[in-house]
């Protein structure tokens, strides 16, 4: 993959290889994939890395959020 993602403890840096120029830093893993996947998609047309990544880690966040939720509903639930 040319874009790589590079996390340090407060922030994510973005980076691509074909691309010596292309820079960029988001807080967080999905803001991250979604830039790259911007980046994928203006800067190298027909490659799907960076965008799949991108809605993996989006579906991971959802169903993250998602068992949230069900926990804070699981006193209400009788199994
Ligand atoms: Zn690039």
């Amino acid at each position: 993959m040319a874009i790589k993602l590079d996390f340090t403890s407060e922030s994510v840096v973005i980076v691509c290889d074909k691309c010596p120029s292309y820079r960029a830093v988001r807080v967080g893993r999905v803001p991250a994939w979604a830039a790259a996947a911007d980046h994928e998609r203006a800067a190298h047309d027909g490659e799907k890395q960076a965008t799949l990544a991108y809605g993996m880690a989006r579906m991971r966040e959802l169903q993250d959020n998602l068992k949230k939720e069900a926990a804070k509903l699981s006193p209400y639930v009788s199994t």
